[in-house]
């Protein structure tokens, strides 16, 4: 990967943003102008930040955070960029990224850098009014015209052509999310304003997510989803039992849903049928470590997007799972004796889903619910028969019925990093560069699934309530 480092033009914390006289006091504007240059520089890492400034506020400011400064008096934004990016240069930086200083929701940036060198060219993240460059990767060696203001996305897209420069456009929202008028001060934008301890942030829990990324608009996802526009947002119902193949393929397709109703009260359970025994790349990885390992690591999932029920396991092997009369009775053991409202599971009738043990688990969920709601299919069971009021199957053919997430994206993440030695083989990502890639990627299916169901981010299933 090309060296790279980070470019923050700002002029002074003094008399930035004089569009919002009107909602703020200058003491606050100055106040908040200094907390989010701190969310940018912090997302930054691990990457080394400069900041071209001429104002000896903004100097200290840098040092605080152990940004360098690139001395510049004030003469313009344009003339700034163009004179950090030959100063990085010279510096035998290969590629810049240039972010602005206002970006209250930033928590990474280094991604982009990996994106622009994948093109090898130019990623720009536009504004959310698909109109300013809010950030920017480029080769410094390019001597590129910068053109910020009114238009400039376009601008810098046409500047990139000029220059025979590959050019994508990637789509943000916590990097879209700038703040130019009083509108953009969104609750969570605000409260920076009150932090006093500077160190207390970026808090953990990240803001609510303010646009979407279109599912052709985001690279990391599929290019469409299809949607048949059902029913949204069941009730929260009393009780849940989400039954996965392997441990993980839960927090994958139906974590984020759990978690909202999780937080309303209800109890959620989950079971997994298989036991995980092939999820490495190891081929000399001890088995039964790897067993426990996963079990431990799905329980942890669970608790960490907040379920309250138990976490089952029917230790089939791994690959091998099947949808017999033996799994059939103790997928219904598990639904007379957790007496779930909704059940969950994979649809088995996705076309071309080529792993087995999805599809059978996928059966095993359906035949499960037969079996559990009828007094005469296992009539020796412990526990009396119980008919759940609907199934949602996830990774849908058809998905028909949405859950809007918004809120829980981040109880999504935490559930999917408990599974930890699925980093390499599932998540694919060992590092914190690759970390956020998997996280955008995650993001994105949410969005594009929200894109299609008329939410910001959604979960999708096919909903079948005539049980
Ligand atoms: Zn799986």
């Amino acid at each position: 990967m090309a060296t790279a480092a980070v470019l923050i033009p700002i002029k002074s914390f003094d008399v930035a943003k004089g569009r919002l006289t009107d909602a703020l006091e200058p003491a606050e504007r100055a106040v908040l102008a200094e907390r989010m240059a701190e969310r940018v520089v912090r997302a930054a890492a691990p990457l080394p930040v400069f900041i071209v400034c001429g104002d000896e506020s903004v100097r200290a400011f840098a040092e605080r955070l152990g940004a360098r400064v690139i001395w510049r008096e004030p003469r313009g934004l344009n003339a700034a960029v163009t004179d950090g990016v030959e100063h990085l240069r010279g510096e035998g930086v290969e590629r810049v990224i240039i972010a602005h200083a206002d970006l209250p929701r930033a928590t990474s940036l280094a991604w982009v850098a990996k994106a622009a060198d994948v093109i090898d060219g130019v990623v720009l993240v536009p504004d959310r009014r698909n109109d300013g460059s809010n950030v920017m990767c480029l080769p410094t060696s390019a001597d590129f015209v910068f053109a910020y203001g009114v238009g400039s996305a376009a601008a810098h897209e046409a500047e990139a052509h000029r220059l025979g420069l590959r050019f994508e456009q990637r789509i943000d929202a916590d990097l879209g999310w700038d703040v130019d008028t009083p509108e953009d001060l969104a609750p969570d934008i605000r409260s920076l304003i009150s932090i006093t301890n500077a160190t207390t942030y970026p808090p953990t829990e990240p803001a609510p997510k303010a646009t979407s990324m279109t599912a052709a608009q985001n690279p990391l996802t599929p290019a469409a989803v299809r949607f048949t526009h059902g029913t949204s947002n069941l009730p929260t119902p009393e009780r849940a039992l989400a039954i996965g193949a392997h441990p993980d393929d839960v927090d994958f397709f139906a974590s984020a849903t759990l978690a909202k109703w999780a937080a309303d009260g209800c109890e959620v359970s989950v079971l997994v049928c298989t036991d995980g025994s092939k999820g490495t790349w190891d081929p000399d990885a001890d088995q039964a470590d790897l067993i426990a390992t996963r079990e431990r690591e799905q329980e942890a999932a669970a608790r960490a997007f907040g379920a309250t029920g138990e976490v089952g396991f029917l230790r089939q092997v791994d690959g091998e799972l099947e949808s017999t009369l033996v799994q059939r009775a103790q997928v219904a053991h598990w639904i007379r004796k957790l007496r779930p409202n909704v059940v969950l599971g994979h649809d088995p009738w996705k076309r071309y889903r080529l792993h087995p043990d999805h599809r059978n688990a996928g059966l095993l969920a359906c035949e499960g619910i037969v079996a559990a709601r009828d007094p005469k299919f296992f009539p020796d069971q412990e526990f009396p028969h119980h008919r759940p009021d609907a199934l949602l199957l996830w990774e849908a053919d058809e998905p028909d019925h949405a859950e809007d997430v918004q809120g829980f994206v981040q109880k999504k993440y935490d559930a999917l990093l408990a599974h930890e030695s699925q980093f390499e083989s599932t998540m694919k990502a060992t590092n914190d560069d690759e970390l956020n890639v998997f996280r955008a990627r995650v993001l994105g299916k949410l969005e594009a699934a929200g894109a299609a169901s008329g939410f910001d981010v959604a979960e999708i299933f096919k909903l079948i309530d005539d049980l």
